[in-house]
């Protein structure tokens, strides 16, 4: 199904109104319903992203899920995120890569990340999801309230950048999604065992000390933290370092 960009604000909006207190899983029927072929799923295959995977693998296992593969990521992840993947039965997990001429003129030496964090982040994660987004009206996230900051006022259901925005999981706790790990019998990242609660790339992921914030070891030391694929940009604005894509 797809809807004019112009129709997405208010289905936005009419979807953020009936799906606000709705169960997770309410949430993900709702979008597959309202979007079909034009719904992916973004995962970072980190600490709690076992919950919404298994609950799509549930409702739509040939769902595309799209994985930002940054160059950068614990061995731990890509061997979760294979792991993971096949134990559920998702048969749609694309790999988004950095595109090779970003990378050869904006950070030939891999080092970008010393000096300028958000311009890596941009190149490793927000330009290879923006190409991927171009194929879809709408995509889920994992993003919860309870990860504070920015995402304290998370709605279930938005409109970003002429694309409708599900986050399933924005009403839940800690303790639900412990929960459900459980029911489910569900593995953890290798990870969380050693006191990582969210994970990224590895030179910008630390793990926190008890009562810390869960994104405390996310670019710990930085006033940065997001990575920018949760920022509005501007219509159109999808642009490439390299110059040549
Ligand atoms: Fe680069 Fe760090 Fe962003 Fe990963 S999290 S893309 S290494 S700045």
């Amino acid at each position: 199904m797809a809807f004019d960009q112009t129709e997405r604000p208010s289905i936005a909006a009419r979807l953020d109104a009936e799906l606000r207190h709705a169960h997770p899983v309410t949430v993900l029927e709702s979008a597959v319903e309202s979007f079909g072929d034009k719904l992916a799923l973004v995962s970072s295959f980190g600490a709690e992203s076992a919950v919404l995977l298994h609950m799509i693998s549930k409702i739509r296992p040939n769902l595309p899920v799209l994985f930002l593969d940054t160059g950068m990521l614990f061995g731990q992840t890509l061997d979760y995120r294979k792991n993971l993947a096949a134990k559920l039965g998702l048969t749609d997990v694309r790999d988004l890569r950095p595109a090779y001429n970003d990378l050869a003129v904006g950070d030939p030496n891999a080092k970008l990340w010393q000096t300028d964090t958000d311009a890596c982040c941009n190149l490793r994660k927000v330009l290879p999801l923006d190409r991927a987004l171009v194929d879809f009206d709408a995509w889920i996230t994992g993003r919860k309230r309870f990860h504070g900051g920015d995402r304290l006022s998370l709605p279930v259901v938005e409109q970003a950048d002429g694309q409708v925005k599900f986050n399933p999981l924005a009403n839940w706790a800690k303790a639900e999604l412990d929960a459900y790990m459980s029911e489910h019998d569900l593995p953890a990242h290798p990870l969380v065992a050693q006191g990582f609660p969210s994970i990224g790339c590895w030179p910008c992921t630390k793990p926190v000390e008890e009562g810390e914030d869960v994104r405390a070891g996310r670019w710990a030391g930085q006033e940065k933290t997001e990575c920018g694929i949760h920022v509005a940009r501007a219509p159109g604005a999808i642009t490439n370092v390299g110059g040549d894509i």
